[in-house]
């Protein structure tokens, strides 16, 4: 393309004179019968849709929306974002808090599960909502940081020789302003043990845009190593302007990791986790873990057993390198670390 091609929506509006990444998280779909219309969907799905998304609403950036196949009410991007009649059933086994993360709470807003390492919830706001979101539930309102409340999650890993390293999690931290994550790393820098800082972040593929020079600056002078753990759960994922958003995001020389979510109709099926490992690699990212499905409510029909999810890491590790077979892992309350429940060929079926 020579001429009449839009400039790369990415760049920030300084830059590119396009759209600011706010703009673009403002413009997010958050209508049902607009998210139908723009697929070519018919209306026959709409009133389900409309009473899931008033427990947890819809939220689509457009840059999200043009990487989904329109007309495909099965497409695999389109089954993470579409609300379902079935999110509304309640089942036994199933509940708000299945992690038990409550027992974590060090401070508003902190958890401190593992040794080493404590998590921070900065916001309650991601730029796409995720229908399998295992925090759908979570008591963002009294628990993220906002203020004053920082202050005393950033008193806590101070005062913790401990702790080194600092997650920035939430939600999605990537939801806040540059200006005040780097208020925030420069809080946390008070504490000479906090050595490395890592990004859990949806945003930065679903919403490329957030991915602008002020973040990638904030990012290359921070005093901490920077490990960025992306959440993609299916190449198709990776088309549009993520690449280029994940080039920049390596261009800072941060670690770049991915988690996967093992979702029933999404990536339950080895060529699917196959096709995200080797695209991820030739990003530069590699798999890190593989999550079996937290149960909260609302998310059964995305359940992918445990065992199929071991078949799925065999059929993965006959095919690819070792660094490319993600670890499958599970959240057990009161373990010490994820538990790992493969990371490579079975034994005993060579
Ligand atoms: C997953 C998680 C971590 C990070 O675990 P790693 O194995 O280091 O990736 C830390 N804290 C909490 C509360 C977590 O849920
Ligand atoms: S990005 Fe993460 S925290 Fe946000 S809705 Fe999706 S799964 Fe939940």
């Amino acid at each position: 393309m020579i001429t009449a091609t839009p400039l790369p929506r990415h760049l920030p509006a300084t830059e590119a004179g396009s759209r600011s990444w706010q703009q673009a998280y403002a413009e997010s779909i958050s209508d049902p019968a607009e998210l139908l219309r723009r697929l070519n969907l018919g209306t026959e799905w709409l009133a389900a849709a409309e009473a899931a998304a008033a427990r947890f609403a819809l939220r689509v950036p457009e840059s999200f929306l043009a990487r989904i196949q329109p007309g495909n009410i099965d497409d695999p991007l389109l089954r993470q974002v579409l609300p379902i009649g079935a999110e509304l059933a309640t089942l036994p086994g199933y509940s708000s808090d299945p992690i038990d993360e409550a027992a974590a709470r060090r401070a508003p807003g902190l958890l401190h599960k593992y040794a080493h390492r404590a998590l921070l919830i900065t916001t309650g706001a991601c730029a796409l909502h995720c229908r399998y979101c295992f925090r759908r539930e979570y008591p963002y309102a009294e628990e993220s940081g906002d203020g004053a409340r920082w202050q005393q999650a950033i008193e806590t890993i101070v005062a913790d020789a401990s702790i080194r390293e600092v997650i920035l999690s939430g939600g999605d931290p990537l939801s806040l302003s540059t200006a005040r994550l780097q208020h925030l790393t420069r809080m946390l820098a008070a504490a000479p043990h906090v050595r490395e800082l890592r990004i859990h972040t949806r945003n930065a593929v679903v919403l490329p845009e957030r991915v602008d020079s002020a973040l990638l600056e904030w990012l290359r002078a921070l005093p901490f190593r920077v490990t960025v753990v992306l959440h993609v759960n299916h190449a198709q994922e990776l088309t549009g302007e993520a690449p280029t958003a994940i080039a920049a995001l390596r261009s800072t020389g941060a670690l770049l990791l991915n988690q996967t979510v093992l979702l029933k109709g999404v990536n339950d099926a080895a060529a699917t986790l196959i096709e995200l490992s080797r695209r991820l690699h030739e990003l530069g990212v590699l798999p890190y873990y593989l999550h079996l499905q937290d149960r909260v409510n609302g998310t059964a029909h995305f359940e992918v057993g445990e065992a199929r999810g071991i078949e799925l890491i065999d059929a993965m590790a006959r095919q690819l390198p070792g660094f490319l077979v993600p670890r499958l892992v599970r959240e057990v309350p009161g373990e010490e670390a994820k538990v790992v429940v493969a990371a490579g060929l079975r034994r005993g079926t060579i």
